[in-house]
């Protein structure tokens, strides 16, 4: 990493296109040293070539897939991501096959004593989730990624005499109105009905791919291979089984309650799927001002969290390490990415006027506070920690920036606090609905689109039952879940905002007792980043597992009480 890393500009970094050959040659080189390599020193120096080369590739990585998120319409940007499509499996290869040397090598211990035995642990899932046999699989499994973010991005809808994108469609979904609300919903139905047939096909090419990979890896199905794709090295999917019990048992009845207390507070018979999102009858809170004034809050908002964390801010923003505009053919979605080599953080997100803008800029500045926190850890591997923990950064700062939520919504905050509590509740059954689905999807690869809408009926009736979606009819039919872009690019990545959820949660109900301790505590978790598994990581921070007994009871006994009172 360049000395001079803090304070580059995000037009000044240099990212170069690799050549395949050329990085095959840098590994023949890197193999050869370690084998004729005479001491530990040398071996370890070996090591930060190797490292400092994947830094430099996941950089450009990185640049290309942003830089074609930022406009999916232009031509040249989509070569170079359809370029990138193509050379990952056999830079994956590359590396791979690194890996295994090293992890066979009589000089691991040398490693593991001085980076970590969690290093090993996660290069042993990396191998056992390739082979070359499969880079032609999953060279098809990232185009049918790419196809899906561009469909979802072409969309053009028409609702209140104005022409909007999925993003754009945000505030006329939540808006105070209930029947623009109702059209703006009919609006998404209609445009997931109208590509029903491709949305249906990109999923069962994707379902079929990922488990004729798994099958050939020597897994009985493409659960296993998620697993160690995720690094998941201290929980099983029975952990997971069980933690989504616990939220049938503690939270889906709060759930219920907040549900009803909703459809009250909007004085209607039923509550329908477009007024759940509807914490009051005068509409959600919004912030006060424009894209612009919602950035310059959220220097002030964050600093009185932390100053370190201000400073921070203000870098990203003052070195345009932030697109947060919503524009034509931009990807939807909001996310944080990096410049390994730079050890810098990006934000991606489409801001639209909504609350929901407060809360992508705060959630996604918590992933770039800890990417920045831990640049200068020894391994690469260790700059991104697992999504259950990476997760824990990024909602905990959503509850430590609330107490200062009044710069963003005046006199609405408390209702933003009360909304965000109950949103939370919300989501924890929602997001463990989207997990158990998956399970259920790819452990019967071989099921029709129609038997998965099934499947996600089923769901529902286990995890939101409140749920009516009225006269939506492709949602009725069980196709939601087409819209959550997750199921598609990322399988089974959303149990872990569900964890991390929970251990956010008890952050909030520290702060709320002792705010300097907790944020402490958070500061130092972001400067760990992803040098140790989950549990490990969550205990050094002073939280309990999710995966224990009872916390998941006590988390939720805090927010009932919280919500009670106010
Ligand atoms: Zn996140």
């Amino acid at each position: 990493m360049p000395a001079s890393a803090h304070g580059i500009a995000f037009d000044e970094i240099r990212v170069q296109q690799p050549q395949l050959d050329e990085v095959a040659a840098a590994y023949r080189d890197l193999r050869e040293r370690w084998e004729t390599a005479r001491d530990t020193n040398a071996r370890l120096e070996v090591f930060n070539t190797w490292d400092a080369l994947r830094r430099r590739l996941s950089s450009w990585a990185a640049l290309t897939r942003l830089r074609f998120d930022q406009d999916t319409t232009d031509s040249e940007r989509k070569r170079q991501r359809e370029f990138l499509d193509e050379i990952s499996p056999k830079l994956l290869a590359l590396e791979s096959d690194m890996q295994r040397r090293l992890l066979s090598s009589p000089h691991r211990g040398e490693l593991e004593g001085t980076l970590g035995r969690h290093l090993l642990t996660l290069w042993q899932d990396d191998v056992a989730a390739f082979d070359p046999v499969i880079e032609a699989d999953l060279t098809l499994e990232s185009k049918l990624e790419s196809r899906y973010t561009e469909l979802i991005a072409g969309a053009r809808l028409e609702i209140e005499g104005a022409q909007v994108n999925m993003a754009g469609l945000e505030p006329y979904l939540q808006h105070r109105d209930r029947d623009v609300r109702h059209r703006a919903h009919a609006c998404r139905d209609a445009f997931f009905g109208a590509h029903a047939a491709e949305l249906d096909t990109i999923y069962d090419d994707l379902v079929r791919i990922r488990h004729r990979m798994a099958r050939t890896l020597g897994y009985e199905n493409f659960i296993g291979l998620a697993y160690k794709r995720l690094h998941r090295t201290d929980f099983t999917s029975l952990d997971v089984e069980r933690y989504r019990d616990e939220v049938v048992r503690h939270v889906v009845p709060l759930a219920q309650e907040i549900v009803e207390r909703r459809r009250g507070a909007l004085g209607i018979d039923e509550l329908r799927f477009w007024d759940e999102s509807m914490a009051s009858p005068e509409g959600n809170p919004v912030p006060r001002g424009d894209d612009d004034w919602v950035v310059a809050r959220g220097r002030s908002a964050l600093g009185l969290v932390h100053p370190e964390i201000g400073e921070f801010y203000e870098m990203m923003v003052a070195k345009g390490l932030v697109d947060l505009h919503n524009r034509e053919g931009k990807a939807g979605g909001g996310y944080c990415t990096g410049f390994a080599d730079y050890g810098l953080p990006y934000i991606f997100a489409n801001f639209n006027g909504t609350h929901g803008d407060v809360h992508v800029l705060v959630h996604e500045m918590g992933h770039a506070f800890q990417d920045w926190k831990s640049r200068m850890l020894p391994a690469y591997d260790y700059l991104t920690p697992t999504y259950e923990s990476a997760e824990i950064h990024s909602m905990s700062i959503e509850y430590l920036a609330s107490p200062h939520m009044e710069l963003f919504f005046e006199g609405d905050a408390e209702l933003y606090r009360r909304q965000q509590l109950e949103d939370a509740m919300l989501f924890l059954p929602y997001g463990v609905a989207v997990d158990h689905f998956q399970h259920l999807v790819y452990a019967a690869p071989e099921r029709r689109p129609e038997e998965r809408h099934a499947m996600w009926l089923q769901m529902e009736k286990r995890y939101l039952p409140w749920r009516r979606y009225g006269d939506l009819q492709r949602f009725a039919a069980g196709s939601v879940w087409q819209a959550k872009s997750h199921i598609y690019q990322a399988p089974f990545y959303y149990i872990d905002y569900t964890l991390a959820l929970c251990c956010a949660l008890q952050f909030w109900a520290r702060s709320r007792r002792d705010y300097a301790s907790a944020v402490a505590d958070y500061v130092s978790l972001c400067a760990r980043g992803g040098e140790a598994a989950f549990a490990d990581l969550v205990r050094s921070a002073n939280l309990r597992s999710p995966f224990e007994e009872d916390v998941l009871a006590q988390v939720v006994g805090a927010a009932r009480d919280a919500l009670t009172i106010s």
